[in-house]
């Protein structure tokens, strides 16, 4: 038993140092309650104790079993969120997940269910399930992930181990991003920008040369959007969502193979087919829209460092790279003008999250930056 697949779990060594020792020592329990503030790790640590649970090295984090449940591709180790609008629906825990915990597991000797925001779990919803939490098959361990304690309900606290994740500040995560990449300090500090302080993602971004372009494509829009004339910001607006999309590519792939194999197994008349189609749609969804709030985070950012330049502080800026074009934006606009901007993209990202068309988010989002940046009797 090698567990060393907790040694990659950046800035929470202590949670490492725990769950290591309770898949040494075999004495994991049935179900564990990550709290944490979002970008601390929880379902990266979570999908490392699957790892440790389902590989028969007991994690080491490079074999078929291991790799798969990082990608979201082990049958044994299935990750859930809310499918309602704000919280878990009851059919959601009722149909779909109670009944999948009592079927033996597909190939390892354990299952793990991830279940997201459980602080998003209700009254109804928690009581379908309370039972099953409380006693699955002892194949079975539940990992509950939430950002705020006090919102999950006590009933589903009580039934879990708590396991408290730490915030890291983010002098500290740039340190450990450079540490573990080779990145410079600078190209660090920019990767936790775009990846909105989540620690991971940042990780992820540093190791994906498609996402990187995508911020060079973003930073260059923002250069160019002062000399840009109504048609170029249609179209600036398009590249950009092709350029944030094209990452996906490579998870439709892998769907795609996931589906074959599904196929082959066990032929077309397959119930769980059209739910692993559904699966895969949700999941394509929940990346496009991570991927445009990367692009808005970017930007966000990117304003921030203008704000930083006004402020007479430009030792602050954190998209180094663009430091010239940063100065130029500073110069061209004052405070009340970058907030504004600040404010139509976080309108942007209200509208995404409302299912408005991306390319209409991003289009009216871009006039109003070109707008204060441009124009010199604004509504001041
Ligand atoms: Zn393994």
């Amino acid at each position: 038993m090698t567990a060393c697949v907790f040694d990659d779990l950046v800035g929470q060594e202590r949670v490492a140092e725990f769950l290591r020792g309770t898949v040494e020592s075999e004495s994991v329990s049935h179900a564990y309650l990550f709290v944490g503030p979002s970008g601390s790790g929880k379902r990266s640590a979570a999908l490392r104790l699957a790892c440790a649970l389902v590989c028969d090295d007991g994690g080491c984090g490079v074999c078929s079993a291991c790799t798969r449940v990082k990608r979201g591709a082990h049958p044994d180790v299935r990750v859930f969120e809310p499918t309602g609008a704000a919280s878990y629906l009851v059919e959601q825990m009722r149909d779909e997940i109670v009944p999948d915990v009592w079927l033996a597991p597909a190939e390892a000797r354990a299952k793990v269910y991830v279940i997201e925001r459980a602080d998003a779990l209700g009254e109804s919803a928690a009581n379908a399930f309370l039972k099953t939490l409380e006693e699955p098959p002892p194949t079975v361990t539940f990992v509950l992930l939430a950002e705020d304690f006090d919102a999950v309900l006590p009933t589903i606290v009580s039934r879990c181990q708590v396991v408290h994740f730490v915030t890291i500040p983010p002098s500290r995560a740039v340190a450990l991003l450079a540490e573990r990449t080779g990145a410079g300090v600078e190209e660090a500090g920019a990767a936790l920008a775009a990846s909105a302080g989540v620690l991971p993602r940042a990780l992820e971004f540093l190791r994906s040369p498609s996402r990187r372009e995508a911020r060079e494509r973003t930073l260059q829009a923002l250069r160019d959007l002062p000399t840009m004339d109504g048609l170029d910001v249609l179209v600036s607006a398009r590249d950009l969502l092709r350029s944030v999309r094209a990452p996906l590519d490579e998870l439709k792939e892998r769907q795609e193979a996931e589906l074959k194999d599904r196929l082959e197994f066990m032929g077309k008349a397959s119930g769980s087919l059209k739910e692993l189609e559904a699966r895969n749609r949700r999941e394509i969804t929940a990346r496009e829209r991570e991927s445009i709030g990367e692009l808005l985070s970017v930007i966000e950012s990117w304003l921030r460092d203008v704000l930083a330049v006004l402020a007479g502080a430009p030792a602050q800026i954190v998209n180094r790279d663009a430091a010239d074009d940063v100065a130029a934006a500073a110069g061209a606009m004052d405070l009340a003008r970058t907030i504004r901007a600040l404010g139509a993209v976080a309108q942007a990202r209200r509208r995404v999250s409302y299912n408005v068309s991306p390319q209409l988010a991003l289009e009216a989002m871009l006039f109003e930056i070109l707008e204060v940046r441009t124009c010199p009797q604004s509504w001041e």
